[in-house]
């Protein structure tokens, strides 16, 4: 039996497996247009399901966390989230990174089965909701930040979770630090 990824379960090799399926998922787009357009569900579902290296900063963590609420929850919005998402993590706003799922339990659905999966149109998705599922608990606060990048004023009026003003915490050159 091929040894699972221990991030993900995927029986692929172990994380040096998973990494070159990773990749090799990655590389499709250029040899197979259908691809193309989920490199960035693709890329947000494997971070969700390998945290530790692809979301270990609070600004990764809230970037990969949000694409996917956008693609999965306001797919007609998708990009202009995710490009106020940008916006907002580039003004450095203080973050507390959340805990993740343990491993092994970040999504039924791994990259194994996208892999050997015949659309990408469908089995990228169900991979993504996979691992939004799975991330349940941070549900919240991802559609809390979705709201403050997007100006949400209903949002804005609404305490913030794990969010605290930018003017706290200043380094020497005044920018905000991430936490
Ligand atoms: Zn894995």
């Amino acid at each position: 039996m091929t040894e699972p990824c221990p991030e993900c379960g995927a029986a692929v090799g172990g994380s040096t497996g998973c990494a070159a399926a990773f990749e090799e998922l990655g590389l499709r787009r250029f040899s197979d247009l259908r691809y193309a357009k989920w490199n960035r569900l693709m890329v947000d579902a494997y971070s969700l399901q390998h945290p530790a290296e692809y979301m270990r900063s609070a600004k990764s963590f809230a970037a990969h966390l949000t694409g996917t609420a956008a693609a999965l929850e306001r797919p007609d919005q998708s990009g202009f989230v995710n490009e106020a998402m940008v916006r907002w993590l580039s003004t450095n706003p203080i973050l507390v990174r959340p805990a993740e799922p343990a491993a092994g339990r970040r999504g039924a659905v791994t990259i194994a089965d996208v892999l050997s999966a015949a659309d990408p149109a469908v089995a990228i998705p169900e991979w993504a909701r996979s691992a939004w599922q799975a991330w349940s608990g941070l549900h919240a606060i991802a559609r809390e930040w979705i709201a403050i990048a997007t100006h949400d004023r209903a949002a804005v009026r609404r305490p913030l979770p794990n969010l605290t003003s930018v003017d706290s915490a200043r380094d020497k050159f005044g920018r905000g630090r991430y936490v």
